[in-house]
């Protein structure tokens, strides 16, 4: 049986262990502690943003920031659509609504001329969104500028997800970092990971410092446990953040390692009729946190659904793209603003094993295996049209 070859899994470097070590050392096995304050000093130094506040996951982090805003029962927040739940699952914690928006071809990500048109139109019935949600999916920023440009004109809040973007660049700088606040996951399958984790950012002081209030508890200032407002439990443990700082150290050599994927998969699989690879924007550079390509059926020969399954029957797992949310059965009563190109995406969509430690010979592997279902629907034309 051979060794199966997963989509994206975690890689440790060399220091996380002593890290942890230092935490037990110190007995600072506590959601605070030195790990946690150098994890978010670092992140701010890497990513060029001001304030960080590290918490449990990139879930809470989104709900934090949210909550921030205000957001509340009966608002609408405007979403990417093309996405993973994590995304809008925490506007509906608060009783607020998503409005899905479509991707464009260029980056994949929200497609700023719709969001734009639409923001004009709510404008003039006076029903605009309390924020927009950003995502930048699979390493590669979203177009940030007019996005920002047309959040500023309405005076909305923008939100940016960048569970998927960390060590991507827009523009020179770090996406998540553009709007009030941003959003990142160190969930075990993302670029690097703490196991579980995410991070708020802001250069607004006042808005970390409340994040890190609400994650623990809302505890007013007093000796005894008081409150005056509802809080959670979101906060980062200092072993986890231990993993964050030696994760960190390895970042940009995690970003050459899926390029590097990513540009031998392009290599050999590019000529292959059908098959087009997620684009590059020319607005920054990506991470290729997962090697992402579509597959045009009636040209390649297969659908994706069966390229999909063949490669699962040699032990290689690959994943369709993320299904729009406006897909989801649990958002099927939401408001989608255009969404073909997201569900062409998905239909045609895969995302090939990305992790930073496949090695050449499992890459190997999965370009065989795709070029043999290639070869083999080749075959069977031949046979067909003689
Ligand atoms: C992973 C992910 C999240 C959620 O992060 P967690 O740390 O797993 O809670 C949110 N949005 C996107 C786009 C993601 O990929």
């Amino acid at each position: 049986m051979k060794k199966q070859i997963l989509l994206s899994t975690p890689h440790m470097g060399h220091l996380e262990l002593e890290l942890v070590k230092e935490a037990f050392a110190t007995n600072w096995i506590a959601p605070v502690g030195p790990h946690v304050d150098a994890f978010e000093q670092e992140f701010c130094q890497l990513t060029g943003t001001s304030h960080a506040a590290a918490v449990s996951s990139g879930t809470a982090a989104i709900h934090l920031a949210l909550q921030l805003i205000g957001v509340s029962r009966g608002d609408e927040v405007f979403c990417s659509t093309l996405t993973f739940a994590a995304t809008a699952n925490p506007i509906t914690y608060l009783g607020a609504k998503p409005v899905f928006v479509d991707s464009d071809r260029t980056s994949w990500n929200m497609n700023p001329d719709l969001l734009q048109d639409a923001l004009e139109y709510r404008a003039k019935i006076g029903k605009l969104p309390k924020a927009v949600l950003l995502v930048h999916l699979y390493g590669q920023s979203a177009d940030i500028e007019p996005i920002l440009k047309v959040c500023n004109q309405y005076d909305i809040p923008l939100i940016e997800d960048a569970a998927e973007a960390l060590g991507a660049t827009y523009k020179g700088r770090s996406p998540g970092t553009f709007g009030l606040m941003g959003i990142y996951s160190f969930n075990g399958n993302k670029i690097i990971t703490t196991s579980g984790g995410g991070m708020l950012v802001s250069d607004n002081e006042q808005l970390v410092a409340k994040a890190r209030f609400l994650a623990t508890q809302a505890r007013d200032p007093a000796p005894h446990y008081q409150h005056s407002e509802i809080g959670y439990n979101y906060r980062l443990s200092n072993v986890l953040a231990g993993i964050g700082r030696g994760q960190l150290q390895v970042l940009s050599e995690r970003v050459a390692a899926r390029r590097r994927n990513f540009e031998i998969y392009a290599s050999a699989l590019s000529k292959l009729p059908g098959i087009e690879f997620m684009p590059e924007a020319d607005f920054g550079t990506s991470t290729r946190w997962l090697t992402c390509l579509t597959i045009d059926p009636n040209v390649f020969g297969s659908s994706r659904e069966q390229v999909r399954m063949t490669l699962a029957q040699q032990q290689i797992e690959s994943r369709p793209v993320w299904k729009p949310l406006h897909l989801q059965p649990v958002f099927s009563e939401c408001e989608c603003i255009g969404g073909e190109v997201a569900e062409n995406l998905f239909a045609h969509g895969l995302c090939l094993p990305s992790g930073s430690n496949l090695t050449d010979e499992e890459l190997e592997r999965v370009i065989r295996a795709v070029m043999s279902i290639y070869d083999k629907t080749k075959q069977k034309q031949v046979v067909f049209f003689n």
